[in-house]
C-alpha cells in the first residue's frame, strides 16, 4: 500500500508558517505536512526576516496589478487577524489607532483611486490641516494592528505541532532537495523568503531600535527629505520598536551607531512617548534585518518538474510579510487546489 504523501514546506518565517497551518486545515487524512527549514520561532539569524519585523500594518496606495493583489492579500489578513485577536490573546496581536503624517507625499497619496484601493478601514478619516503637525501635507488615521512578530511566530508554530505537525530542521541546497526528505513528496511550497538564486530577488535592509518606553498609537512619518520615521508598541509588553531604514542591496550586518542616534533623535521629536520618559530612551537593543524583496513582488506560481511533482512558490514578501500573510496562504492554496494538489477535508454530515 502507497504510504500517506507528505507536503513538504520549505520556511519557518510568517510565509511559511501561515500557509503550512492553512494546508493542514484543509487537507485531508491522506496528505500531512511536514515544515522544513533552516531556522525556526527560536532562532535569530540576520537572514531570517520574520522574528525582526515591527510589525504593523500600514498600507501603500496603489493602482498597479501588484498594489491590487497586495490590497485583497492584506484585507483578507486584517479580517483574520481581527479573529485570531479576539480568540488568542497570547499571539502577540493588538488592535489601536495608526496614524500617518507624510511631508512629501508620494503622487500615489494625491490620488484619490490610489488611495481607496488600499486603505479598507471602515473608520478611516483624511486629517485636516489644523489637525496634522506642521509641515505635513497628508495625514489620516485609522484601526490597524500590530504584531509582536516573535511572539507570533512561535504561535504559530506551537498550532502547528498540536495539530500533527513535523517539523525538520534542515538547510537545503535548492528546493527539488525538499522531494527527498520524506516518503511520497509530490508537492514542495518555497516559502523560503528569497527562493534559490532567483535573480529577480534581493533584500532590504532594516535596522530599527527596540525601546522600553511605551506609546499607545503606531504612528509613520515620512520626512522632507524622503526618510521614514515609525513607532510600533509590541504587544504583550514587548517594548516599542522605532524605525527604520529601508536599504536595497545593502549588505552590512552590524547596527550603525549613527542611524540608530537619528532614529532616536526623529523619534522624540514626533511621537508622543509619555512623559515619564523625559525625553530620553531606554534602549534594549538595536535590531538589523534583511527583508526578502523580489522586482515585481512575490513570486505566487505552480512549476511543473519532473514525475508529476509540483513546486508551489511564495516567496519575496519584502516589507509586508505580516500584512500579506493569511491573504499568500490563501492564495497558496487556492493555487494548490485549482492544480489537484490539495485533496480537501470532507466535511462531517450530520
Ligand atoms: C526591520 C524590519 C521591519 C519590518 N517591518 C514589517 C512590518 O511592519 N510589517 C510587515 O508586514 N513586515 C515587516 N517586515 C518584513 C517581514 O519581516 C518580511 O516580509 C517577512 O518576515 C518575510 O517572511 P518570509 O517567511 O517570507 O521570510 P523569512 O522570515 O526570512 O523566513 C524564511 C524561511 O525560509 C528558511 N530558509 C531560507 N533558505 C533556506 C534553505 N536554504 N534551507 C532551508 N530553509 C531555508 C529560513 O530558515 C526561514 O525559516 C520587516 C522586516 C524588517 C527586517
Amino acid at each position: 500500500m502507497a504510504s500517506a504523501e507528505t507536503i513538504v514546506v520549505i520556511g519557518a518565517g510568517v510565509i511559511g508558517l501561515s500557509t503550512a497551518l492553512l494546508i493542514q486545515e484543509q487537507s485531508g487524512s491522506t496528505q500531512s505536512v511536514l515544515l522544513v527549514a533552516r531556522d525556526f520561532p527560536s532562532d535569530t539569524s540576520i537572514n531570517y526576516a520574520s522574528p525582526w519585523a515591527g510589525a504593523h500594518y500600514r498600507p501603500v496606495p496603489g493602482s498597479s496589478p501588484q498594489a491590487l493583489r497586495e490590497a485583497s492579500q492584506a484585507l483578507r489578513t486584517f479580517n483574520y487577524l481581527k479573529q485570531v485577536a479576539a480568540g488568542e490573546p497570547a499571539a502577540g496581536i493588538k488592535f489601536l489607532q495608526g496614524i500617518e503624517h507624510l511631508e512629501t507625499p508620494p503622487p500615489e497619496y494625491l490620488d484619490a483611486q490610489s488611495v481607496s484601493n488600499v486603505y479598507h478601514f471602515e473608520d478611516f478619516r483624511s486629517l485636516k490641516d489644523d489637525e496634522v503637525p506642521a509641515g505635513v501635507k497628508w495625514g489620516a488615521e485609522y484601526g490597524t494592528y500590530v504584531i509582536n512578530s516573535p511572539v507570533y511566530c512561535a504561535y504559530m508554530l506551537r498550532r502547528f505541532i498540536l495539530k500533527g505537525g513535523r517539523t525538520q530542521q534542515y538547510t537545503l541546497v535548492n528546493s527539488k532537495e525538499a522531494f527527498a526528505l520524506a516518503n511520497n513528496v509530490k508537492t514542495v511550497v518555497n516559502c523560503s523568503g528569497t527562493g534559490f538564486g532567483d535573480p529577480k530577488s534581493f533584500i532590504i535592509r532594516g535596522q530599527t531600535c527596540l525601546v522600553r518606553n511605551p506609546v499607545s498609537a503606531t504612528i509613520t512619518r515620512q520626512n522632507a527629505d524622503g526618510a521614514w520615521s515609525f513607532c510600533i508598541p509590541r504587544p504583550l509588553e514587548g517594548g516599542t520598536v522605532i524605525g527604520g531604514t529601508k536599504q536595497p542591496h545593502d549588505w552590512d550586518p552590524n547596527p550603525s551607531p549613527e542611524i540608530r542616534a537619528q532614529l532616536l533623535a526623529n523619534a522624540s521629536k514626533w511621537f508622543p512617548f509619555t512623559p515619564e520618559s523625559g525625553g530620553q530612551f531606554d534602549v534594549i537593543r538595536d535590531i538589523v534585518g534583511r527583508r526578502p524583496a523580489r522586482e515585481g513582488g512575490m513570486r505566487l506560481e505552480v512549476e511543473q518538474v519532473e514525475d508529476g511533482k509540483s513546486i508551489v512558490h511564495a516567496y519575496g514578501a519584502g516589507g509586508r510579510g505580516f500584512e500579506l500573510s493569511r491573504g499568500v496562504a490563501e492564495d497558496v492554496t487556492a493555487l494548490m487546489l485549482e492544480s489537484g494538489l490539495l485533496r480537501v477535508q470532507a466535511k462531517a454530515t450530520l
